[in-house]
């Protein structure tokens, strides 16, 4: 009897995995006479997590904030899920959402509790009800262990526990991917795991996520990819297996000696 040729399931999440969702081409930017992105290509797939490290006053923060539009690009161009990043007005507000970034300071708003640091972009940028709001708000809270903390403001929080509510007000408004900023940077040293093993429990979900940091031990348990950068420009990415065992430029051997 012939074999029988079975083709293979297709779910929606196999079909979308490996589909570029952030493009980045060719993109240069200057502050004045100071070329600070050189001819940056970077492509981001679907539910790919990529970790950008490099010395200080490589560009990494200037990457980051070019690709949710903080800053602006002189040339090239970036698009998110297939879309040049809109300029202004509404739709920026949307890419904004669309694009979640987690900053080195916890950037909560001071003066609202930790559940409506939570709801507020959800009810204005997505115009979700209160309830809804609320209710999606507590399973985020939930979900990165400050549920407990919800009436409280800011404040009162420690510092692993405001990144973790900014990790969640990110999150409610269903980011098509994540930037991640150093977010550990501040934090007292006995805070830093608690945050990045939120992160990497999201990695394990599928966000897609792009992850600035110095701590080489997330690098290696939960990059896909390590892309280093020096100098404006990306001068080379690999596995993390590959890149921290076989560096091949002189310049990333000398940040590795510096940093492990
Ligand atoms: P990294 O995050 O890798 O430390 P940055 O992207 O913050 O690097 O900075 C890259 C370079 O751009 C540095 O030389 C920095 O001093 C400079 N720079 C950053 N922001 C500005 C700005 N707003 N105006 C002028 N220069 C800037
Ligand atoms: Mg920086």
């Amino acid at each position: 009897m012939p074999n029988q040729t079975v083709s293979p399931p297709t779910s929606p999440i196999a079909t979308q995995a490996g589909e570029t969702l952030v493009k980045i081409a060719n993109v240069n930017k200057h502050y004045g006479s100071l070329h600070v992105l050189k001819n940056i290509n970077l492509d981001v797939k679907r539910g790919e997590v990529v970790v950008v490290i490099g010395p200080s006053g490589s560009g990494k923060s200037t990457l980051c904030r070019t690709i949710n539009r903080l800053e602006t690009i002189d040339e090239g161009e970036i698009t998110i899920d297939g879309n040049p990043l809109p300029k202004e007005g509404k739709a920026l507000a949307k890419l904004r959402a669309d694009v979640g970034m987690v900053f080195q300071s916890f950037n909560l708003f001071a003066h609202k509790s930790v559940l409506q640091n939570v709801t507020l972009g959800p009810m204005k940028v997505r115009g979700k009800s209160s309830a809804a709001a609320k209710e999606r708000a507590m399973e985020l809270l939930k979900r990165v262990g400050v549920d407990n903390q919800a009436e409280k403001l800011p404040a009162q929080l420690s510092g692993g526990q405001q990144q973790r509510v900014a990790i969640a007000r990110a999150l409610a408004m269903s980011p098509k991917v994540m930037l991640f900023d150093e977010p550990t940077s501040a934090l007292d040293p006995e805070m830093i795991n608690e945050v990045l093993d939120t992160m990497a429990d999201l990695a394990r979900q599928g966000m897609t996520m792009i992850v600035v940091t110095h701590e080489m031990g997330f690098a290696r348990r939960a990059a896909d990819r390590v892309v280093f950068m020096a100098d404006g420009q990306i001068v080379e990415q690999n596995t993390p297996e590959e890149f921290f065992s076989n560096p091949q430029s002189e310049r990333a051997r000398d940040f590795l000696s510096k940093i492990l």
